[in-house]
């Protein structure tokens, strides 16, 4: 019993120290008004000493920018948001108070499942959680789900694809990923409920099922297992890989930004320490590496679906440059579409465009690769809200968020069905 109390009082000692807290830390919604109040703000994002996570970067003035300040600098930001006129507002008073409300709402959920024997969509899952929903949604539609491991994170944590399929030999195939940025609580939780409906659909709804008569469906839920299990455990505004930088102390990679596609150009960042550090190469992080070998090796994917989120949008090559892909005109119409049926469910509106146009310049991203590779239907989804909660979307928004996402993600699938 010594033991047992030495244990106990080290994972107490250890959760205490390892746990990065936010109290006081607020989010605030700046509008720059023009040109220059962007200089301004780009300025600031340059002063390392503050250590501002941008949740929406300064681009254009048409766009917020969202700011997480931690609480000692929240005094220097305001002088300095003031002293130049700009206008801002606070979104999040105390972000810790909107952690410890997620937190609270995961532990009684526990509680309650373990008592029902029911898994609920609609809460927010911790890694292991979500990998044995997987082995369960295998085990309850053998005939259509498998599940198979397409490589390790840099953790040596397995990554894992639920390949969704009526037979054939290599079909052509849509791929979908979701929480590379693993702060985006809101992706990997859509994507199980996804997982569940596009088995449940089958069979049922006509739709659903010529799709899989002619199609395979590959999802990646977890696409950076590493970083996701450090945001439960350690940093719940974690959002890089956990990988070791050669010549810093700061840890990870933006996997977002370290894609081969206009590797190091705009919008990303060579600084170890910054939140969109591209690496030191393309597919340096082996999570990257591991869904490039997977889609090369499978080489008949049509289409390239990945979730991220916040702002509501639905965007389309190029993000590392701001010329217009040679399908612009079909991508545009079949994001349109998508949007639309989207909306058509809750009524959230979605802008639809290009990367470079609806956001700003960014390069190494996931869809230019897969673009450029010869993927024709690359999009990549944000989905809710436009700030209100930002990454700390209330648990009680993740089943409309993922019904809604459906609306739009089955419009795309049709028209690679149709079209492919
Ligand atoms: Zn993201």
């Amino acid at each position: 019993s010594n033991m047992r109390l030495i244990l106990f009082f080290g994972a107490l000692f250890g959760a205490a120290w390892c746990l990065e807290t936010f109290v006081g830390d607020q989010v605030l919604r700046v509008k720059a008004s023009s040109e220059e109040e962007i200089n301004k703000l780009q300025q600031l994002e340059t002063l390392e000493h503050l250590q501002l996570d941008f949740w929406l970067h300064p681009s254009n003035p048409a766009l917020p920018v969202d700011i997480r300040v931690p609480f000692a600098s929240l005094q220097a930001v305001k002088v300095f948001l003031e002293s130049h006129h700009i206008e801002y507002s606070i979104l999040l008073e105390d972000l810790q108070m909107a952690i410890d409300e997620e937190k609270q709402e995961m532990v009684s959920n526990q509680q309650r499942e373990r008592g029902t024997n029911n898994f609920n969509y609609g809460t927010y899952h911790t890694l292991e959680s979500i990998y044995s929903a997987l082995d369960d949604l295998a085990a309850e539609y053998p005939n259509l789900v498998s599940k198979q491991k397409i490589g390790d994170s840099y953790e040596k944590r397995p990554m894992y694809i639920l390949k969704f399929s009526t037979g054939g030999t290599n079909r052509p195939a849509i791929w979908i990923d979701a929480g590379i940025h693993s702060r985006e609580w809101v992706t990997q939780a859509t994507a199980l409920w996804t997982a569940k409906k596009i088995a449940a659909e089958y069979g049922n709804n006509p739709s659903v099922t010529s799709l899989l008569n002619k199609m395979d469906i590959f999802l990646l839920l977890v696409t950076n297992p590493d970083g996701y299990a450090f945001t439960h455990t350690n940093n719940r505004m974690w959002r890089k890989t956990r990988s070791k930088n050669s010549g810093s102390s700061c840890i990870g990679v933006d996997p977002n930004r370290n894609w081969d596609a206009g590797f190091g150009g705009p919008g990303a960042s060579n600084n170890p320490c910054s939140d969109s550090y591209h690496g030191p190469s393309a597919n340096s992080e082996v999570e990257v590496k591991n869904v490039v070998n997977f889609i090369k090796n499978h080489g008949n994917i049509k289409a390239f679906l990945t979730l991220h989120s916040y702002s509501q949008l639905l965007m389309f090559p190029f993000g590392y440059k701001c010329t217009n892909p040679a399908d612009y005109n079909e991508l545009n119409a079949v994001g349109k579409a998508a949007a639309s049926a989207l909306k058509s469910l809750y009524g959230t509106t979605y802008k639809v465009g290009t990367i470079c146009s609806t956001i700003y310049q960014a390069s190494g991203g996931s869809i230019d690769w897969s673009y450029d590779y010869g993927i024709k239907y690359s999009f990549a989804f944000e989905l809710r809200d436009t700030g209100r909660y930002g990454f700390l979307l209330p648990a009680s928004q993740i089943i409309p968020t993922a019904e809604e996402t459906w609306q739009g993600l089955l419009k795309i699938m049709e028209h690679v069905r149709d079209n492919q």
